[in-house]
């Protein structure tokens, strides 16, 4: 087959930002009311629609040629497939918690207990590798009311905001690992399927950059320019052009989110005036 098979998740938490993520990477998807399959109309790709569950199996097996799915998902099913990209999307933790009423000792509280769980294979390597046995109590959902129940001492579940966890009366006592959507791979693509997985992969880099940058236009006394290239390093330098009024120009430069408001503090120091702040659609360096 000459295109590229993407499993990705039917309907959950993940769904939306998977498409989203193909439509940024110019993916136009035909009918995406979620069958069981769709194409791409504009790239050599198919879309299969599954249970987060079921991705990694398919990609080692080939059936799917990537997926993009939680690296907790991967953790769990530890099948044999590439993790080749971090897609910054999914973010969430996986947490053991206990009743907020318990008094929390270490790990040692655990010892013996019974932990309720949807993730029993990282559960069970955790507790394993620090030598303290507990009884894993596996279930498929709805873990945060297990300990209300009297069907286990603990949980270890999902967290991202931890609401759920205090509407259950629970609290958060250690985080075992943090995890975030990825785009896995089969581990022996063919040659074409290679090339488009380079081709998206390039597409997604792109689309990563231009989110976690800025574009910034400024206006300064030419006197100032030097400390602003100092404080301004851009992607190569900044460019600058000289305004209508003399004495004065104006530079253009691009600025990692992270460091965004340090260097505006910095630049309003050496006198910049009429900043302006833009957002990057893409990046290609
Ligand atoms: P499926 O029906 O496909 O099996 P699911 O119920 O297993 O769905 P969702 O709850 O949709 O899965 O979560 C999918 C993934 O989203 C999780 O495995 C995790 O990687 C990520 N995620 C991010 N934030 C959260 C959150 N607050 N709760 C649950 N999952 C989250
Ligand atoms: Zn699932």
């Amino acid at each position: 087959m000459n295109k590229l098979r993407i499993a990705i998740q039917k309907s959950g938490r993940l769904s939306e930002k998977s498409l989203e993520m193909l439509r940024e990477c110019g993916i136009k998807i035909s009918n995406t009311d979620r069958k069981l399959k769709a194409e791409a109309r504009n790239f050599p790709m198919e879309i299969l629609f599954l249970r987060d569950d079921d991705i990694p199996q398919y990609v080692e097996q080939g059936v799917a040629d990537i997926g993009f799915l939680g690296e907790n998902e991967v953790w769990e099913k530890a099948k044999d497939v590439e993790v080749v990209q971090k897609l910054g999307f999914g973010n969430c933790r996986l947490s053991l918690a206990i009743p907020k009423e318990d008094e929390y000792t270490g790990l040692n509280f655990f010892r013996g207990k019974k932990i309720a769980t949807s993730y029993p294979v990282i559960l069970e390597k955790y507790f394993g590798e620090k030598g303290i046995d507990v009884q894993v109590e596996t279930i498929n959902g709805s873990v945060e009311i297990a300990t209300g129940i009297g069907l286990a001492n603990g949980i270890f579940d999902i967290v991202s905001t931890g609401s759920t966890l205090i509407m259950n009366g629970l609290k958060e006592v250690e985080t075992l690992m943090k995890s975030e959507a990825v785009l896995i791979a089969h581990k022996s693509l063919g040659r074409v399927q290679k090339e488009l997985l380079d081709k998206l992969l390039f597409r997604i880099k792109a689309y990563q950059r231009g989110v976690g940058s800025k574009y910034i236009v400024l206006n300064a006394p030419n006197e100032s320019i030097p400390k602003i290239c100092s404080i301004l390093p851009g992607m190569k330098s900044p460019s600058i052009l000289p305004l209508a009024d003399e004495g004065w120009s104006s530079v253009h430069s691009v600025v990692k989110e992270d460091e965004f408001w340090d260097v505006i503090d910095a630049l309003k120091e050496v006198k910049a005036q009429g900043i302006l702040v833009m957002p990057i659609e893409k990046m290609i360096l």
